[in-house]
């Protein structure tokens, strides 16, 4: 439904906020997704944190493929901590950069033997005292490990609480997985903080797709930012005629080749007519609108 001002409405009436879209998206995806929880396989709080350190820019197909032989090898820190980064990165060699990772694993070992007593620490900040631990990295090994309330933001909630409308716009947009992190917080109660990351993650990786989100089977259209804004944009032209101009504005029905620019109401640079400035440009070549929608990513 959509309200006289063009602004996506519920069926009753009432506007998505950014908390009504959060309570939304997490009823329906937990109706859709019946264990949400990480795809890396670990079976101690170690494995855990060799495995999400491994999973940096990488698939976790990727990583679940490597750690069985690591785990064998290098079974606890102690071992860990015993071996040198060449030792290490026979291991690890088919995951992406795996001479910085080899030297992370090989130091966070000898950190946690030496200055933590061969125990994980149980706080993000001693985590992330760890080599190879950023911000991430601790709070998905805390969130899942030890239960400490956190919302970690990757590439898939990141563009995912974009796309969905969970974070400001504007001036304010959310621009930086901090600023996602830091506002998706606000409007997601903090008991449902690790959920809500393995729900986000989930749905950007299967439905939400970067490049081509699965919007007709998704559950999320009603409360989508991204997918109302996609709706509104024009249908293409059929019968234009590039012969004449590689674009065309369907306001005051004229081709041209340099394009004006305009910035919309949601801060976007748009192709606008050079003579009228109207945004309701066509390419020629495939009739297709060359307005677009704003889509984070990282
Ligand atoms: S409607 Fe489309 S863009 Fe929106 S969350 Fe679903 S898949 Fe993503």
């Amino acid at each position: 439904m959509t309200s006289s001002d063009g602004e996506r409405v519920a069926e009753d009436g009432r506007r998505w906020s950014r908390t009504r879209r959060a309570e939304f998206a997490l009823q329906q995806l937990r109706a859709e997704i019946d264990e949400p929880a990480t795809e890396l396989r670990y079976e101690s709080e170690y494995e855990l944190l060799v495995a999400v350190i491994l999973s940096a820019q990488c698939t976790d197909r990727r990583v679940n493929e490597v750690t069985p032989a690591f785990f064998e090898a290098f079974p606890t820190p102690r071992a860990l901590a015993a071996a040198t980064q060449e030792e290490i990165f026979p291991y690890v060699q088919s995951v992406t950069y795996p001479n910085n990772k080899a030297g992370y694993l090989a130091e966070m070992g000898r950190q946690v033997m030496e200055d933590f007593g061969g125990a994980l620490p149980e706080t993000i900040a001693g985590l992330r005292e760890l080599q190879g631990v950023g911000r991430k990295t601790a709070q998905v090994v805390a969130s899942v490990a030890f239960e400490i309330d956190a919302l970690p933001v990757d590439t898939h909630v990141f563009r995912v609480a974009n796309r969905l409308g969970l974070t400001k716009e504007g001036a304010e947009a959310a621009d930086t997985p901090r600023k996602v992190e830091r506002q998706i917080k606000r409007v997601i109660p903090k008991q449902d903080w690790g959920e809500a990351h393995h729900l986000l993650i989930l749905h950007g990786r299967y439905t939400c797709t970067a490049r081509n989100p699965d919007c007709p089977s998704c559950p999320l259209t009603p409360a989508c930012r991204y997918y109302a804004r996609k709706e509104r944009l024009p249908a293409p032209l059929d019968e234009l005629d590039a012969a004449r101009g590689p674009l065309f504005c369907n306001t005051c029905d004229r081709y041209f080749d340099a394009p004006a620019t305009h910035i919309d109401r949601y801060e976007q640079e748009q192709i606008a007519c050079p003579a009228c400035g109207s945004m309701q440009v066509f390419d020629t070549d495939d009739g297709e609108p060359t307005k677009t929608v704003p889509d984070y990513r990282v």
